[in-house]
């Protein structure tokens, strides 16, 4: 009998923040600030749990096959797009890999970057090509475009998880009139930023923008993400998703969670003053950041060294060791409730 599994699956993998969190729990500080995975640190307002309540007592039935009430809800939020809905935008990003990548095709990431996209590239057999950022971690139209001759799928992510900068829209735009294969745009955090990419889907039928639930909305626990799709690719998407991906509770408190504008819009206020604070308060170098954390230089300490030392003190921050062609001196650090915040200022700053 065999025991073995797929080589991309004997190391590798996502990379979690589990030691940081570890050694901060072993610290004996209640409560730990957690400041590592990009969460929006408030729960999601009333009306979303009813919501999700709600639909709970339903449960006993499948979801419907394709969600049309979040569908329609999508539409009445961002206009007459087409949409497919996931398990999380990592869900969707799976889907869409197994759907436009043949095993041993080229799929290119701009790096460094969100590292799922490799991995989930990598465990459906593709052959992964990393475009490096230029210094300002920028992307390279010219440099992207290259890459992808013959590839049918690219990456990048805008605002670009760990670095925070955006790449413009008219970029984006040239990089899609000269590319023959598809482009996933990574939008996770475009809402924390003064950027809008989706009239980009009306005259581009080989664009992808990616969304998730979990960040602004505070969904992350309930696993629900959703993409922009070009028309003839809602078929094919349909036949290559998993059965049932999206929870009945999690469509029901997504649909309701969009309309809650003012609550998101209080959010998004919070983020804005603490980018600023860090900014001005941490006594390293912090990059400035369109979404809802920050990129931080430790140099001449590194990335680890700082992650385990600031966990010994009780904030888990995001060593960004992992993060393939970034150097080893940088933590990204999210927003969280103020306490969190402050913690994290007067901790780094006394290291
Ligand atoms: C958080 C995140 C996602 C995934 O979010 P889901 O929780 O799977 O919806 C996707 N891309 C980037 C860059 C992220 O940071």
């Amino acid at each position: 009998m065999r025991r073995s599994v797929r080589r991309c699956f004997e190391e590798g993998g996502y990379v979690y923040a589990t030691r940081a969190a570890e050694i901060a729990g072993r610290s004996g500080i209640e409560p730990v600030a957690r400041l590592a995975s990009n969460e929006n640190p408030f729960p999601p307002p009333p009306v979303v749990l009813d919501a999700a309540i709600l639909a709970l007592r339903g449960v006993n039935r499948y979801p419907p096959e394709q969600q049309c009430s979040l569908l329609d809800a999508l539409k009445r939020h961002h206009g007459d797009y087409h949409f497919a809905a996931g398990a999380g935008m990592d869900g969707v990003i799976e889907t869409v890999i197994r759907v436009l990548a043949e095993p041993g095709e080229r799929v290119v990431v701009a790096t460094p970057t969100f590292s799922f996209y490799g991995v989930a590239a990598g465990a459906q057999g593709a052959d992964v090509v990393q475009v490096k950022r230029a210094a300002d971690f920028s992307v390279d139209p010219d440099a992207f475009t290259r890459a992808m001759e013959g590839a049918p799928l690219g990456f990048i992510c805008s605002p670009n998880n760990p670095t925070g900068n955006a790449t413009p829209p008219e970029n984006i735009a040239r990089i899609l009139e000269e590319i023959d294969g598809v482009l996933f745009l990574d939008n996770a955090y475009v809402d924390f930023s003064d950027l809008d990419y989706r009239t980009l889907m009306r005259d581009h039928d080989n664009l992808i923008i990616g969304r998730t639930m979990s960040k602004i909305y505070a969904l992350a626990g309930l696993r629900i993400g959703y993409a922009f799709l070009p028309e003839w690719l809602v078929g094919p998407y349909g036949k290559g998703a998993t059965p049932f991906a999206v929870s009945t509770v999690a469509a029901a408190a997504a649909e309701a969670a969009l309309g809650e504008r003012e609550w998101s819009e209080a959010y998004l206020d919070h983020v804005r003053t603490w980018r600023g604070r860090y900014t001005h308060e941490v006594g390293h170098r912090v990059y400035p950041s369109q979404a809802n954390f920050v990129l931080v230089d430790v140099a001449p300490l590194r990335s680890d060294e700082v992650t385990e030392a600031l966990a010994a003190r009780g904030v888990v921050v995001r060593s960004c060791r992992s993060f393939p062609d970034l150097e080893d001196h940088y933590i990204r650090v999210s927003i969280g409730d103020e306490w969190e915040n402050e913690r994290f200022i007067s901790e780094i700053n006394r290291l």
